[in-house]
């Protein structure tokens, strides 16, 4: 086995939860268990440091000043490792995923998250199969290059790009999906990297890393339903401080043609909101103009999320909006790919 070295991050989750016996609820324990429970990590070639995450929390508690923490490890620990595997929980695990996709730019080496259903003591558990391979994964080279260069999720012997993915089940191992990209690997007996799908490492692996620690969390996500009111999205438009709305739509992207959704939009335009469509629908993309029922979005300028998953859209508008203070700008980078999100 080649020598390589992979930080481990844990930042907690089911993975390295435990039941507490007074209250019966799952929570986090602190991390040199995780080694005692997997000892297999010591018949690895490669040298495997840890990283503790401040205070484990369950994923829930993420958001983005835990991004940020993280962003500065992987910078601090850049250039001491080859690879890095982030334990984390699995709820918002898409939203970590993709925020650090923007957050790292020019990254070269892989990040690779996972995380599992059951905690990692338990016989059945999930999560070592999960931690080994990521850690494979993490290491894995071709030519002395990287094989997957990015921010990437490996669940259940799948590998997925990390601003690709959802997590679509809470009962199945297999908690994730990515609906409008293919797999990136699938994990048997070999690991089998699908190539073609992978970030190219040449082209950037002589740029140093940049890490953007700016992010403004004054994004909302408005999710349409049939029923939904005026004074319900005024309400919502009048929140304090807000930049911008990621609206979620039926289909492929449509809203009711009413004039008071129209009045809605207006008004949010006026005091300088920026508005995107995504679809409710996990798989295909938005195609503004379509129906008539979404052109009010063309006429009030709402930039089309295409196919990017609702995680991508908020990270991507909260990394925009740290990054850049001209509006426009932030409109036209918002619709161009940053790091393989959108398909244009
Ligand atoms: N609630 C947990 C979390 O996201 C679930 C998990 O770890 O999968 O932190």
């Amino acid at each position: 086995m080649n020598g390589k070295s992979v930080l481990i991050i844990y930042t907690g989750g089911t993975i390295g939860m435990m039941k507490d016996p007074e209250t019966d609820r799952l929570k986090p324990f602190d991390f040199e268990q995780i080694n005692k429970q997997v000892p297999e990590l010591n018949r690895f070639a490669h040298r495997i440091d840890t990283a503790s995450f401040g205070k484990p929390i369950d994923s829930s508690n993420m958001g983005p000043s835990t991004w940020i923490e993280l962003a500065n490890i992987i910078q601090e620990n850049y250039d001491n490792y080859d690879g890095f595997v982030i334990l984390h929980g699995s709820d918002t695990m898409a939203y970590t995923a993709s925020a650090l996709s923007f957050m790292l730019q020019n990254l070269s080496k892989p990040i690779v998250l996972t995380g599992s259903q059951l905690p990692i003591g338990t016989i059945r558990t999930d999560g070592k199969e999960n931690l080994i391979t990521a850690i494979e994964i993490a290491c894995a080279s071709n030519n002395n290059y990287p094989i997957v260069p990015e921010v990437v999720i490996y669940f259940e012997y799948q590998l997925y790009r990390g601003n690709r993915t959802t997590k679509t089940n809470t009962e199945h191992f297999n908690a994730f999906e990515s609906y409008n990209y293919p797999k990136l690997a699938q994990a048997g007996i070999e690991i089998k990297y699908n190539y073609k799908y992978l970030r190219s490492v040449k082209s950037i692996v002589q740029k140093p890393l940049i890490v953007h620690t700016n992010m403004n969390s004054n994004v909302g996500v408005l999710k349409l339903f049939p029923g939904i009111n005026k004074k319900q999205i005024m309400h919502f438009l009048d929140t304090p401080d807000l930049v911008a709305v990621v609206l979620e739509t039926f289909g492929s992207g449509n809203a009711p043609s009413h004039q008071w959704f129209r009045e809605t939009l207006q008004y949010g335009v006026e005091k300088g909101i920026v508005f995107t469509n995504v679809s409710q629908c996990q798989a295909g993309s938005v195609k503004q103009g379509k129906y008539e029922t979404s052109s009010a979005f063309d006429d009030f300028g709402v930039l089309s999320g295409r196919d990017m998953t609702t995680e991508a859209t908020v990270t991507k508008l909260m990394h925009l909006f740290g990054k850049y203070d001209d509006v426009e700008t932030i409109k036209q980078k918002f619709s161009e790919p940053i790091c393989g999100e959108i398909t244009l």
